[in-house]
């Protein structure tokens, strides 16, 4: 990414140029032939995120992609009850390899194919982590266009190494409408940014809500949260997966409703969900990185991005500090904008643009409110075009 400041005077605040480069990932050689590995992440337990994984692996191998599932959650492993494999083990073979289960036409592995039901899996940190490593490391996946990792729930260490070492393409962050709360996407929204790993789009499943209290659950449906927060954060909204109880009872009866009956609406759901999994993988292929050509900044106020795949798009300061996205600027609970848009100056500037992590940029505006971030899928997908200030005589074409 090239920084371009479109002025005479050498800039004191001169943004820092590319983001530095990471060091490229090895693939373990058992996921070399895999050719997508996405994480099923969920900012904290109890959001359906292992139902969600499964049901999603089934609606990919629907759509005739060769699908993997691993249950990396070593904690809590729950696949092997929900596939129905009760108390299958996973083979060994000689050269300590592991060999994934097959069930219903997908194959699987997780911990809890290799100890039995009544061990407790209470690991200390540094033996989970070790044990994770292996892992990824020992399955057999051979060919596959999908590996899906049900990863643990949370933003701990255990899920931090699993986003860094199991090379993967992106993820998916699971939520519920209760979990609205953007605090809690957010947090997995940075994790996986923190080790270069994007965001491929939310989730939005519609668990009950149960009370402490009284364990009654309810069902609640307040459609929007979801795509609200995936707007809020720059990333894609997948799909809402509707609250219904044939997703929990296939669950537990050993098949997950897609592969139990694929035409009911909850597998509808899931497929929308493949779909545009799939098309969001597609399009950031396509385009061949997100991260912006070049930028450049008109008159400290006018910023130009060119973008791969000849796209190019301007943004005012004044436009982009009236949309500022932070906790500073809009209450992360309840959405509400914190910010009196008529307080923002006219003639606001920008005084410096950082990069953060190939993901997006922090702005320095002129009032010194420096604590937005500028995801460039954002970005990328406002264009203020006309309404933005007048190209200066200067401006290269
Ligand atoms: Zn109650
Ligand atoms: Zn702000």
């Amino acid at each position: 990414m090239m920084f371009r400041k479109n002025e005479k005077e050498t800039a004191t605040t001169a943004p820092s140029a590319a983001p530095k480069a990471m060091p490229a990932r090895s693939v373990p050689p058992s996921l070399a032939g895999v050719k997508h590995i996405v994480a099923v992440a969920s900012g904290k337990g109890g959001v359906g995120k292992s139902t969600v994984a499964a049901n999603l692996a089934f609606a990919l191998k629907q759509r005739g992609y060769r699908v993997g599932l691993m249950d990396a959650d070593i904690y809590g492993p729950s696949q092997p009850g929900m596939l129905g494999a009760g108390s299958d083990k996973a083979a060994i073979t000689d050269d300590q390899k592991l060999t994934p289960v097959s069930r219903h036409g997908i194959d699987f592995i997780s911990i809890g194919l290799l100890i039995d039901e009544d061990t407790p899996v209470i690991w200390r940190a540094p033996i989970a982590m070790k044990m994770i490593m292996q892992f990824i490391g020992a399955v057999e996946w051979g060919e596959r266009d999908f590996l899906l990792i049900d990863l643990p729930p949370g933003t701990g260490d255990v899920q931090l190494t699993l986003a860094q070492q199991a090379a993967l393409t992106g993820a998916v962050i699971v939520t519920t409408p209760q979990d609205v709360a953007l605090g809690v996407a957010k947090k997995g929204l940075r994790m996986f940014e923190q080790v270069n790993v994007p965001v491929l789009g939310i989730i939005e499943n519609m668990s009950g809500f149960t009370c402490t209290h009284c364990g009654k659950t309810t069902a609640i449906f307040k459609e929007g949260g979801g795509r609200t927060m995936a707007e809020r954060l720059g990333v894609p909204f997948l799909s809402a997966i509707p609250l219904d109880p044939e997703i929990m009872m296939s669950g537990e009866q050993g098949a997950p409703v897609v592969s139990a009956s694929p035409d009911s609406e909850p597998s509808r759901a899931f497929l929308k969900v493949a779909d545009r999994l799939a098309e969001e993988i597609t399009r950031r292929q396509a385009c061949d990185g997100t991260e912006p050509l070049a930028l450049e900044l008109t008159d400290d106020r006018t910023l130009t991005i060119d973008w791969p795949g000849d796209l190019r798009t301007r943004h005012t300061a004044y436009h982009l500090r009236k949309s500022c996205t932070c906790a500073n600027c809009i209450d992360e609970d309840t959405g509400r904008q914190l910010l009196d848009p008529s307080r923002v100056p006219l003639d606001i500037s920008i005084t410096d643009i950082k990069p953060v992590g190939r993901y997006g940029l922090s702005i320095t505006f002129s009032d010194r409110h420096s604590t937005g971030i500028y995801t460039f899928d954002h970005l990328r997908s406002i264009d203020e075009g006309d309404s933005a200030e007048d190209r200066p005589p200067s401006f290269d074409v």
